[in-house]
């Protein structure tokens, strides 16, 4: 039988919520410590374990059918790659950074100079956007010390805290790029693939609508219901039951997780009490 081969960071950043997003999905997947390829247990996939800049190049050879890595990497080294789904972890954004005391004014102050960076595909595209004719000097690594040891006269790169900045007398001055681990399938699939894959994306979207909404149960007066259904119409409608005091019902419903805290306070507003919210594991429509 055919199986759908998932390609994932063998170890990084990205390792653990993978194989954590597909455990949610019913997928059981080892860590990947000792190999290289694993069946995954109750599902026919195949877990190829990868670095993840080797991802897109073995999408693209057909050795593997799809794969979770960032954005970022998708855009520069990705030709031939579908995103099919944005998976809400992994989060950084890829910024311009230059050395702390000069001033700086905008996109032009880049015209002409040097910029060291490992993504030189993203760079080029956002220079040439903006008009700016500057030197890209590609290095694999430790880009942020580039200006100090005079290689470069700013550098582009991934931009979490900010403190690797701080530390090398650099300050970020353009955000070029907000990334986030991505699902991405290379083109034409053979249909039996894809059936699994379908299979996959159905279950993927559960897991992650539920993790994007909250199960909310609350108290309230009867003459508040109608207030408060009106806050939180739920997937369909609420389910209203009564309490055992007299004049009063619990209500139970569904928000989205960003709706959260201003949702609250309307719901204290009108009169609830007793409110609870619970994570929801899946959420099937
Ligand atoms: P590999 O050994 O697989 O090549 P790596 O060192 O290139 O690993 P990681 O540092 O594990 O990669 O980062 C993987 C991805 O995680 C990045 O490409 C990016 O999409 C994302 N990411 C999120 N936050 C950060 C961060 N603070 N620094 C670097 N990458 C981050
Ligand atoms: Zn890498």
């Amino acid at each position: 039988m055919q199986k759908l081969r998932i390609a994932i960071q063998k170890s990084g950043r990205l390792s653990e919520k993978s194989i954590q997003l597909l455990n949610d999905c019913g997928i059981s997947v080892s860590n990947g410590n000792r190999t290289l390829l694993a069946s995954g247990k109750n599902f026919p996939v195949e877990i190829l374990y990868l670095r993840d800049d080797d991802i897109p190049g073995y999408i693209e050879d057909g050795v593997a059918d799809v794969g979770i890595l960032g954005e970022n990497v998708v855009l520069e080294k990705g030709n031939d790659l579908i995103v099919i789904s944005r998976l809400s972890f992994a989060r950084c954004r890829m910024s311009i950074a230059i050395p702390r005391g000069e001033e700086y004014t905008g996109p032009e102050y880049l015209q002409g100079k040097r910029i060291a960076t490992s993504y030189p595909r993203i760079l080029r595209r956002y220079l040439d956007e903006n008009n700016i004719k500057a030197d890209i000097h590609e290095i694999l690594g430790s880009v942020e010390i580039a200006p100090s040891i005079g290689l470069s006269g700013a550098i582009f790169d991934i931009v979490s805290t900010g403190s690797t900045l701080l530390s090398n007398g650099l300050k970020e001055v353009e955000v070029v790029l907000k990334s986030e681990a991505v699902l991405v399938s290379g083109k034409n699939l053979a249909p039996e693939k894809q059936a699994i894959l379908d299979k996959l994306m159905f279950r993927l979207n559960s897991v992650m609508k539920g993790r994007t909404n909250r199960y909310v149960l609350l108290n309230a007066p009867n003459d508040s219901l109608q207030k408060i259904v009106d806050i939180i119409p739920g997937m369909k409608s609420p389910t209203i039951v009564p309490l055992a005091e007299e004049g009063w019902s619990a209500v139970h419903s569904v928000i989205s997780e960003d709706r959260f805290w201003e949702v609250i306070d309307q719901l204290k507003e009108a009169g609830a009490q007793g409110i609870l919210v619970i994570p929801i594991e899946k959420m099937v429509n």
